[in-house]
């Protein structure tokens, strides 16, 4: 990680906070029931291109027991139901400085209370973080807020530090107090706060979905594929280096079975990470927000996403 933050890539995390931050709130006005999945994913991914961002991530939306890494595929026909809980998670980079940031929108008012407990986990896990606070600290006020309601925090998802070009940079932030974790904040640095909510048993397992991939760079195994896979390859890797992509962006440049047989070689010769759904293991409801907090080298606090 880096130790120092210079003024240029302050600015830019900012201006990504304020990208993300203004997408977040119009999304959870803009979207109904009736939208398709599509529809919404294009809408924020075009907003994110029109304010001067790129994406970090393919638009999540994880709909009721989904708790994270969904994105619409190519031929999805899923729409957005009556009774449903959604959760829109929205990564924005300039220049390779990631804002990443999350809300819930109920479509029930029995769900009021879990997006509540999520909601105010978050704030209060925001207030706690500082320079020097511990990790498992923030996890401990997540935990807690969220037992307040009755639910559970999901247990294995958890918030993360984030580096230029890389949303998951190496340190965890977990959703409860875990004596294991010995991290800390520190000045210089960037981390993503984001507290799930669930009204199961508040652990999330792999789904057989992946909608979402990223490439691994290695020149003597993309040698042994086909020109063809090389050349989707080298164009994913041009625009998006290893930051995470969805086929859904190259249907319009490569037909959809090529583009699912390719990915499928890439996954199975080490070029590319795949990331399945995942999904509560008792098929509970999840509740989601997440804000992305800077601390800068004289130990000052930014919350990037909550400024527009
Ligand atoms: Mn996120
Ligand atoms: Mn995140």
């Amino acid at each position: 990680m880096y130790d120092m933050l210079d003024d240029e890539a302050i600015q830019k995390y900012v201006k990504a906070g304020r990208i993300a931050c203004t997408i977040r709130k119009e999304v959870e006005k803009y979207i109904k029931v009736g939208m398709t999945l599509i529809e919404i994913a294009k809408h924020v991914e075009q907003k994110i291109l029109e304010y001067g961002g790129e994406p970090a991530f393919p638009t999540n939306i994880s709909v009721n027991s989904i708790a994270a890494h969904y994105t619409p595929e190519p031929d999805d026909r899923a729409v957005i139901m009556n009774n449903s809980i959604v959760k829109i998670d929205i990564g924005v980079h300039v220049d390779g400085y990631v804002a990443d940031t999350a809300s819930t929108i109920i479509f029930d008012d029995r769900y009021a209370s879990l997006a509540e407990a999520a909601r105010e986990a978050l704030e209060k896990a925001v207030k706690v973080v500082n320079k020097g606070v511990k990790f498992s600290e923030v996890g401990n006020v997540i935990d807690n807020t969220i037992k307040s309601y009755s639910y559970k925090p999901v247990y294995n998802l958890s918030g993360h530090s984030i580096d230029r070009y890389a949303i998951h940079a190496g340190e965890v932030i977990p959703n409860f107090r875990d004596r294991m974790n010995f991290g800390s904040f520190k000045a210089g640095n960037v981390y993503a706060i984001e507290p799930f909510a669930s009204t199961g048993v508040g652990y999330v397992e792999n789904g057989d979905t992946i909608t979402i991939y990223s490439l691994k760079w290695n020149p003597k195994k993309l040698n042994r594929i086909s020109s063809d896979a090389q050349t989707l390859f080298n164009t994913v890797y041009s625009e998006r280096r290893t930051l995470p992509f969805t086929p859904r962006w190259y249907v319009g440049r490569y037909r959809l079975e090529f583009l699912n047989q390719t990915l499928k070689l890439l996954l199975s010769q080490g070029l590319a990470i795949g990331y399945p759904v995942l999904i509560e293991k008792s098929r509970g409801m999840v509740a989601q927000y997440e804000h992305t907090v800077l601390i800068n080298n004289s130990g000052e606090k930014i919350i990037l996403t909550d400024s527009c």
